[in-house]
């Protein structure tokens, strides 16, 4: 018998679980990939996004083909593709992982009972997370709205489990159909030439970074993670958000690596675990604030001139700009400037942090619907969970506190290279100097800025 292995964000061979199933189960096996943006509304993937995509499937059909297979590659509509291909090939089946987000899994249930309809069999896996959203509950029965106790809730029942091996042959079953280059899925421009430099997108790239942290990180990590200038994390991100890896086979590894930092990086993916869940149980989360009370607070009015600075790295906060320069350059930013640069915007700036995340959405390699949206509402203040208001990040500060004699500000704004290690994270304080470097003077004032932020939570408290 045939079946289809609808392939989505899970861009791999090996620790598939509904490939595996679906070679268990039938003589063959037809992969197949559908381009369909229109179903992932209002966040499809971003220019970054299908830069990696495009790469992903690329390595992913390089792969099959290592196995006699192909993939096979269509734009549309996905039912209508599924169908389609189901009734050529003679499938009675289709086999997936499930995905999370709201439009993704208003599209596959509605793709379900339609196939079911049409007598095929439909079956769903997880690939994606430790613990699905729904799998994991308060002593109440209710959804998590605190990291800690949820993550200790996970951690206690967390038992990594060997990862399913790939298949060594997948017979093709059907023609070849598109080249991955009909999905127009690339820059006309080809902007993204910075990526390769820095990435290697696929299941064996994957496996790359994997061995590169186990083997060279993951013993400092609790310390380093924190550390913009060196490679003190995993860089897996775009890697997990397209499936090219489980979370499942790290958390196997870790488990038996023999090294401290262990804890430290299994909790980090609980925050992943934790903003699934979030987003599943609070789906208007990706556009609205999750504590409401912050409907009211009164953000600054849009100056699309500043938000272009921020955007372009020109903000005149020395590490605000250099994370920000990162982004652009390599489409991944490291997560404590992700939160410096989100509350510059959010508090100094007072802008909505919809700006910043649609700004990630669209240049982050990882750009994750719900990472990036518990990743703005804890930095903005309006998530479960987040940080107390008025602790207000200081760029400065934390600047000579993680990036102390200034090595990723000068990697990443060269015109700041000459400064000394106290000018660098404050250059405003060497006029004559700054004129010279060609770098803007900061385009707000931190303390006024600050006090305006509180004084606006304030307004909202009293409003309440
Ligand atoms: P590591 O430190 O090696 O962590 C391992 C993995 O754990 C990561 O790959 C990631 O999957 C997960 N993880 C780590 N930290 C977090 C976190 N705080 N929240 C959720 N998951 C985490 N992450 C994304 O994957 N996509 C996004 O779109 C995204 N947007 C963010 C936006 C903001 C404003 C902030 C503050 C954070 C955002 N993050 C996002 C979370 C975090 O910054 C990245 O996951 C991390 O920097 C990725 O680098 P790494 O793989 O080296 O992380």
């Amino acid at each position: 018998s045939i079946a289809l292995a609808w392939f989505r964000r899970d861009l791999r061979l090996a620790d598939n679980p509904a490939l595996a199933a679906a070679l268990a189960a039938h003589d063959h096996v037809v992969p197949v990939y559908v381009h369909a943006p229109h179903e992932e509304a209002p966040w499809p993937a971003g220019a970054a996004s299908r830069c990696w995509l495009h790469r992903s499937l690329v390595a992913l059909d390089r792969d099959l083909r290592a196995r006699g297979s192909t993939l096979h590659v269509y734009a549309g509509d996905s039912l209508a593709t599924l169908r389609e291909v189901a009734a050529a090939t003679g499938a009675h089946a289709v086999y997936w992982n499930r995905l999370y987000e709201p439009a993704a899994r208003a599209r596959d249930a509605s793709v379900e009972q339609a196939l079911r309809a049409d007598g095929l069999g439909v079956h769903g896996f997880n690939s994606a997370l430790l613990c699905e959203p729904w799998a994991i509950a308060t002593a109440s029965g209710g959804p998590y709205r605190v990291f800690t106790p949820y993550w200790r809730n996970l951690r206690a029942r967390l038992e990594p489990r060997p990862p399913l091996p790939a298949p060594h042959r997948m017979p093709a079953t059907a023609p070849a159909t598109a080249p991955i280059d009909a999905l127009d899925l690339l820059p006309r421009r080809r902007w993204d030439a910075g990526f390769d430099a820095a990435w290697r997108p696929g299941e064996a790239g994957a496996e790359v970074a994997l061995q590169r942290f186990l083997d060279e990180a993951l013993g400092g990590y609790a310390v380093a993670r924190d550390v913009p200038s060196v490679a003190g994390t995993s860089r897996l991100s775009p890697h997990l958000h397209f499936g090219e890896i489980s979370p499942m086979r790290i958390a196997w590894e870790i488990e038996h690596a023999r090294v401290d930092g262990k804890e430290a990086f299994l909790r980090e993916l609980g925050w992943r675990e934790f903003s699934h869940h979030l987003l599943f149980h609070f789906p208007a989360s990706s556009e609205r604030n999750l504590d409401p009370a912050f409907d009211a607070y009164p953000w600054a009015r849009i100056e699309p001139r500043q938000l272009r600075r921020w955007q372009q790295g020109r903000t005149g906060m020395p590490i605000v700009d250099a994370g920000m320069r990162e982004l652009w350059a390599t489409g991944w930013m490291h997560n404590r400037v992700r939160m410096l640069v989100a509350s510059f915007l959010t508090k100094n700036l007072r802008q909505h942090w919809l700006h910043g995340a649609r700004w990630f959405w669209d240049t982050l390699v990882d750009a994750d619907l719900a990472n990036n949206t518990q990743g703005w509402q804890w930095t903005a203040g309006t998530g479960a969970d987040a940080a107390p208001y008025f602790r207000i990040f200081n760029p400065v500060t934390q600047g000579e506190r993680f990036d102390p004699d200034g090595t990723y500000i000068r990697r990443w704004v060269p015109e700041l290279a000459a400064f000394d290690a106290r000018a660098i994270h404050r250059p405003w304080t060497v006029p004559a100097a700054l004129r010279r470097s060609g770098y803007p003077a900061p385009i707000i004032d931190l303390g006024a800025s600050r006090a305006a932020a509180l004084a606006g939570y304030e307004s909202m408290r009293r409003a309440e």
